[in-house]
């Protein structure tokens, strides 16, 4: 789960890190009014999307040249200024694609001096098995650039989990900086603050891209971008409560309500599977055939008629869904269920595509029987090869 640039700001400062001061708005008025509240000379106001690149990003409603989500301003009629132009309106950015997002919240923050921009993440290192510290002397920048053509400057140091964090993994951060005096012992305390936070509240990745230096001395964690481990989030009741159902992807939060592993792609055969692998091998085998799967689903060993149910109306509720493959091997999942799921599904929402059914396994007679007898337009076929040619087939064929 992602949360918002302020949010994760509201947590690092909680375990401790610097993180300037500011306000969170949600109209023009409210922006003005955080200035105000802030007070000083200069201020930032900053769209709230869970995608980076904003600074660079350009708003869609606006003329070519305009600034972008990210904007220094001087008084707080000049962050009202911005925000009105911000707000509701459609930001795309490298992360968001082409169709962008739209700007529902502000952050405004108070003017940093800058002196240097660094690069500072955390991730769980799955080679090691550890949390690990990926730093960049190459900050406020496309990290994934630099990784290209300066792999040298980027540095990664791992924390023993036996051990926790040290003073050491501070210093070799500061070391990789080319931090020295008050900013090298600032780097130390961050380091272990940032641990604290990346742990205690189970993420699974933290970006601090810029970490700055200021001007006077101060290192500030600048912009932050957090990601949770999902299957982690029952044990913090406070951090699921930051989710922004906005930001995601509708059908998936459909899905999710169902408990069904759902990722809407961007091809045209809709599939649904049980099984991860079986999931994953049918959006090899269509693609093997010309076509790409419109999304990955996994209905789960023991679904109920219920369950596949809800799982097509999603797929058939993507209008780039030009026909659906229901690829499923019966083991503690019986095919019966299945039939029936999918028949209920089709007399609720309708078919206007094609659909081709490969059942095999437990109870996979009756299942068959089912889908022969309901009198439904429904393509069998025999095996996962059989059923992605079919699905191919049917689907030029309808376009032709
Ligand atoms: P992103 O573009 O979505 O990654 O947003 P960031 O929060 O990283 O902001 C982009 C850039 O805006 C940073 O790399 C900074 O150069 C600049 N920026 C952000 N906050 C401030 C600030 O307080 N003062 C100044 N001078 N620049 C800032
Ligand atoms: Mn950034």
């Amino acid at each position: 789960m992602n949360i918002h640039e302020y949010q994760a700001k509201a947590i690092l400062r909680e375990f401790g890190a610097p993180v300037a001061r500011g306000i969170a708005a949600f109209t023009p008025e409210e922006a003005e009014a955080a200035a105000g509240k802030l007070g000083g000379i200069a201020f930032v106001a900053k769209a709230q999307i869970h995608a980076g690149g904003r600074g660079k990003g350009t708003f869609k409603e606006l003329p070519a040249g305009a600034k972008g989500g990210v904007r220094v301003a001087k008084t707080p009629a000049e962050v009202k200024a911005s925000a009105a132009e911000m707000l509701g309106h459609t930001l795309v950015t490298v992360q968001t694609g082409p169709a962008g997002k739209q700007v529902n919240r502000l952050y405004v923050e108070e003017g940093a001096a800058i002196e240097k921009e660094f690069y500072l993440s955390m991730l769980v290192d799955r080679a090691t098995v550890r949390v690990a510290f990926v730093v960049s002397t190459e900050g406020g920048m496309d990290i994934e650039a630099v990784a290209h053509s300066a792999p040298e400057k980027i540095h990664t140091f791992s924390v023993d989990p036996a051990v926790g964090i040290e003073p050491f993994h501070g210093r070799k951060v500061a070391q990789a900086l080319g931090l020295s005096g008050a900013c090298a012992k600032q780097a130390v305390a961050l380091v272990e603050s940032l641990y604290a936070a990346f742990t205690k509240t189970d993420m699974s990745l933290l970006e601090i891209n810029p970490l700055v230096a200021t001007k006077d001395g101060r290192l500030i964690c600048l912009d932050a971008k957090v990601s949770f481990d999902s299957n982690a989030l029952f044990r913090h009741p406070e951090v699921a409560q930051l989710r922004d159902e906005s930001e995601e992807d509708e059908k998936e939060i459909e899905a999710s309500r169902h408990d069904l592993s759902y990722i809407a792609l961007d091809g045209t055969i809709g599939c649904m599977v049980n099984g991860a692998g079986l999931a994953m091998a049918t959006m090899d085998i269509i693609k093997l055939y010309g076509r790409a799967p419109a999304n990955f689903l996994d209905v789960g060993g023991g679904a109920t008629k219920e369950k596949v149910t809800a799982a097509f109306k999603i797929i058939t509720a993507d209008p780039n869904v030009e026909g659906i493959l229901v690829n499923i091997f019966g083991g503690i999942m019986r095919c019966d269920v299945i039939a029936e799921g999918v028949i209920a599904a089709v007399r609720q929402v309708g078919l206007s595509v094609p659909l081709v059914v490969r059942l095999a396994g437990t109870n996979v007679e009756e299942g068959k029987k089912i889908i022969r007898e309901s009198g439904l337009n429904v393509i069998p076929a025999d095996d996962l090869d059989d059923a992605a040619q079919k699905i191919v087939a049917a689907v030029k064929k309808e376009a032709a």
